[in-house]
């Protein structure tokens, strides 16, 4: 079970259409023994004009 400990995301802006990168961190996934698989956000700012972008990820 060796996975990265790091995904890169490439997101498109929604106000100026740019790319956003971001980097999710290694999440505790979905998890069985949770009683709901909670979606984990983040938040992200785009360098190009500013926009904040909220990220969902498992
Ligand atoms: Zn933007």
């Amino acid at each position: 079970m060796s996975k990265s400990n790091r995904a890169a995301m490439h997101v498109g802006c929604p106000a100026c259409g740019g790319i956003v990168n971001a980097s999710v961190p290694p999440g505790p996934g979905i998890d069985e023994e949770s009683d709901s698989n909670r979606l984990q956000g983040r938040e992200t700012v785009c360098r190009d004009c500013g926009h904040e972008l909220e990220l969902y990820y498992y």
